[in-house]
C-alpha cells in the first residue's frame, strides 16, 4: 500500500550490523524466544568467525535477560551509546536491562516507540555478522516500526502445530510480505512429546500443522523443535541448550535451522 511503501526509504542500517534476522510468532508462548536465543547460539557455534548479537525488542515480556543469565544497567560509551552485555559470547541489550524486572510495563504509544528507536538506534553493537531481534508476539505498531526502520534480512516464524497459533502466524507472515521483508521460513515448535520412560510420542498441539500452513504460503520449514523437558529446563536456568547440551537432539535441531537462514 502507499503507506507502506512510503515508509521504506527512511530504512536506515544498524551501524556495524551486517545481517538482521527477526524471530517473529503469531501468538505469545508458542517459543520464540527460546528459539530466537538458541538461534543465535547456532550461529555463533556454527562458524565460530561470525559475531552474533541478540536484541530483545519484546517490550513488554523482555525474556533474554532471564534465558541468557544477564542482568545488569549497559554502560555508556564514549558516544553515549549503551553497550550490549555478553554471556556466552552473544552480545545482548534487552529493554529488561533498562528497567526494573518487576516493574510493569505499562507503556503505551510513543513510550513504547521511543523505547524501541533506543534499542535499535543507541546501541554500540562493535561489528556484528549477524543480529538476531527477539520480536513481541502478533503484527502490532512495533513489529511494523522495527520492519520499516531497519532492513531485515529476513524473518523466521515460530508456531507451534496448533489452529490458533497458525492462523496468527499465517497474519505474520502476511505483515512481512507486506513490507517486504524476505520470510525465511517456518519452524514448528512443540510438535512432539516422546516419553522418556516407554518411548511412546504424542502429538500435543497437532501434527503437522506448520507443514501445511508452509505449504499454504509456499513457504519453507526450517526446522521441527520438539516439546522437551532439557529445553525448558534449560531456558529458565540462563543455560540455553545450544550451549549446555550442545550434543543433545534437542540441540542438533536449533543448529541445523541456523544452517537454514
Ligand atoms: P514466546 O517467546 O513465544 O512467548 P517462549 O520462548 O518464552 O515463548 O516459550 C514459552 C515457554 O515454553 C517457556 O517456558 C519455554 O521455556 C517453553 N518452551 C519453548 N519451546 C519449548 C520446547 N520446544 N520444549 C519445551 N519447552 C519449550
Amino acid at each position: 500500500s502507499q503507506i507502506m511503501s512510503r515508509g521504506l526509504p527512511k530504512q536506515k542500517p544498524i551501524e556495524g550490523v551486517k545481517q538482521v534476522i527477526v524471530v517473529a510468532s503469531g501468538k505469545g508462548g508458542v517459543g520464540k524466544s527460546t528459539t530466537a536465543v538458541n538461534l543465535a547460539l547456532a550461529l555463533a557455534a556454527n562458524d565460530s568467525s561470525k559475531a552474533v548479537g541478540l536484541l530483545d525488542v519484546d517490550v513488554y515480556g523482555p525474556s533474554i535477560p532471564k534465558m541468557m543469565n544477564l542482568k545488569g544497567n549497559p554502560e555508556l560509551s564514549q558516544s553515549n551509546l549503551m553497550r550490549p552485555l555478553l554471556n556466552y559470547g552473544i552480545a545482548c541489550m534487552s529493554m529488561g536491562f533498562l528497567v526494573e524486572e518487576t516493574a510493569p510495563l505499562v507503556w503505551r504509544g510513543l513510550m513504547v516507540m521511543s523505547a524501541i528507536e533506543k534499542l535499535l538506534r543507541q546501541v554500540d553493537w562493535g561489528q556484528l555478522d549477524y543480529l538476531v531481534v527477539d520480536m513481541p508476539p502478533g503484527t502490532g505498531d512495533v513489529q511494523l516500526s522495527v520492519s520499516q526502520n531497519v532492513p531485515i534480512s529476513g524473518a523466521v516464524i515460530v508456531s507451534t502445530p496448533q489452529d490458533i497459533a497458525l492462523m496468527d502466524a499465517h497474519k505474520g507472515a502476511e505483515m512481512f510480505r507486506k513490507v517486504h521483508v524476505p520470510v525465511l521460513g517456518l519452524v514448528q515448535n512443540m510438535s512432539v512429546f516422546q516419553c522418556p520412560k516407554c518411548k511412546h510420542k504424542t502429538h500435543i498441539f497437532g501434527a503437522d500443522g506448520a507443514r501445511r500452513l508452509a505449504r499454504t504460503l509456499d513457504l519453507d520449514i526450517l526446522g521441527d523443535i520438539p516439546l522437551h523437558l532439557n529445553i525448558r529446563e534449560a531456558s529458565d536456568t540462563g543455560q540455553p541448550i545450544v550451549f549446555s547440551q550442545p550434543e543433545s537432539d534437542e540441540a542438533k535441531a536449533y543448529l541445523r535451522i541456523a544452517t537454514e537462514v
